[in-house]
């Protein structure tokens, strides 16, 4: 009742506010050519954005909301579960046992607060990581007798060499367009080294996910570009930004018709070395990597429903992905993606809330080797589309989140204007139109569903995504509660409101 009473106060407020601002905006002259009788649509906005415009929530429904922010910082679940799924699980590479013991445990935790869960199936990559070493054999300066150790990860996806190794003369190229200046013939029976650097000062200005763009094309490419030439293995240098000497691993392609050639990332550090030593003479490497690929593997996307109480069938999703790649513990990349996106459920069914949609938890499986999951998705629920009235994932880490990722129309930026003053006392106030917002819910974008992730900040993500220290003691319990919190307060706002999100 409070509310109803203050309303129009708030009104007349924004009214003298906006006529001020008309006068202040189009100044003397303008007002004298053409007075508006009406303040133009976009000042009307913002001030009422300034005014604290409720938009598409009642007075109740934000509070339900700010209780929910609330509940996030304090309750230990989302920590609990990335430290389980972590330590106790362990790495969860798709196809293997650990994930599917992780799919059991999430679906199981998630029929402990009351969801309905279901198991969706997709057939996942099977890849093993065998034995990976290399050392250099010969090189300008060379102690005699002696060999000297090169680090280095095989490539997800990537073949092996023979079991005993190969052995050839390294040639080094820092892009494509000196890959495609050398003479014919150059690269032929060679180990052919892609060392783009990770563009660290890009990452430490907060745009990790440019300078990671800027390198993942060689690790993406580089064995297709490499073998086209006649390379016998490709090394790329790690898309990564610390300097320990960690190899940072990650998905490469091949493509039908052109030769598989094993294919491994060295360390910054060793790529450096490898660049100096062959620019003095000629560089010998020995070269062992044995991975198998199995057949495909099924495996699950795991699916769980917190029940709309007026229209159950429209869904809003909520989700990070399950699998990680094997040398450490996926905690940033992605159990922490999957723990704040359980823990809205636990705080919806904790805080005894049921929103008009439904809340639909997704931990997606296989986004590291292909986003099998996502793709098993959008085939079994291509009839739904319709019905998806959003889709949050998060998969950039869990460092301090300062806003919301929103793709889709640009009226959704507005939109969130209520929900983005809910978040504004633990930092994460800012709205960020992004052309994506996450891989597994990448297809359900295109198919004009808003879609959202929180803005996290990623200056040191990139220093320890895909390598052997992605484990749990890289995440901050309350970055991490912030994360949760404004995963659950995003999915229970799309989830209630009153007019769905722009679309
Ligand atoms: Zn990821």
């Amino acid at each position: 009742m409070l509310a109803f009473f203050m309303e129009p106060i708030q009104k007349k407020l924004v009214f003298v506010a906006v006529a001020a601002l008309t006068v202040v905006m189009s100044g003397p002259c303008s007002l004298a050519q053409s007075a508006p009788s009406q303040p133009s649509p976009s000042v009307l906005d913002r001030l009422n954005e300034l005014a604290g415009s409720k938009g598409a929530w009642t007075p109740d429904q934000l509070a339900v909301m700010a209780r929910l922010r609330e509940a996030a910082m304090k309750d230990p679940y989302a920590l609990n579960q990335l430290r389980h799924l972590t330590d106790n699980i362990g790495p969860r590479l798709s196809g293997s046992p650990q994930a599917q013991q992780a799919v059991d445990y999430v679906a199981a935790e998630m029929r402990a607060l009351g969801a309905e869960v279901k198991l969706e199936k997709a057939m996942v990559p099977h890849w093993i990581r065998g034995a990976e070493t290399a050392e250099l054999v010969s090189w300008p300066g060379q102690t005699p007798g002696t060999t000297q150790k090169v680090v280095l990860t095989a490539l997800g996806a990537s073949v092996a060499t023979p079991a005993e190794g190969l052995t050839a003369e390294v040639v080094v190229v820092d892009n494509w367009q000196q890959l495609r200046a050398l003479p014919p013939g150059a690269v032929k029976g060679k180990i052919l080294l892609f060392n783009h650097k990770f563009d660290k000062e890009l990452a430490a200005q907060g745009s990790g996910l440019h300078a990671y763009g800027g390198a993942v094309a060689y690790r993406g490419a580089g064995p297709v570009a490499g073998a086209a030439v006649g390379a016998a293995a490709v090394l790329v240098r790690s898309a990564g930004g610390a300097d320990y000497r960690l190899p940072h691993t990650g998905f490469t392609g091949y493509v039908d018709g052109v030769q598989k050639i094993p294919a491994a990332a060295v360390t910054a550090e060793d790529a450096d070395l490898l660049k100096n030593l062959a620019s003095q003479g000629p560089v010998k490497l020995h070269l062992t990597l044995t991975p198998q690929t199995l057949p495909d593997a099924p495996s699950y996307n795991v699916i769980a429903d917190w029940k709309g109480t007026e229209h159950p069938e429209q869904v809003v999703v909520v989700s990070g992905h399950l699998d990680s790649w094997d040398l450490g513990t996926g905690a940033i990349d992605d159990g922490a993606g999957i723990a704040v996106s359980m823990q809205a459920i636990h705080l919806l069914h904790e805080l005894g809330i049921h929103p008009k949609r439904t809340v639909r938890f997704i931990a997606w499986m296989s986004e590291e080797e292909g986003s099998e999951g996502a793709a098993a998705y959008m085939i079994a629920h291509a009839a739904e589309v319709a019905n998806h009235i959003g889709a949050i994932e998060s998969d950039l880490g869990a460092d301090h989140p300062t806003g919301i990722y929103y793709a889709g129309k640009p009226a959704l930026g507005h939109w969130l204007r209520p929900v983005a003053q809910v978040l504004d006392p633990i930092g994460a106030e800012t709205l960020v139109d992004a052309p994506e917002t996450g891989e597994d819910i990448n297809g359900l974008t295109e198919k004009g569903v808003p879609s959202f992730s929180p803005v996290q900040d990623n200056r040191t993500y990139f220093n320890y995504h895909h390598t052997a220290a992605d484990t749990f003691d890289k995440v901050d319990p309350k970055h991490l509660n912030e994360n949760a919190a404004v995963m659950t307060v995003l999915a229970y706002a799309l989830a209630d409101s009153t007019e769905a999100a722009p679309r």
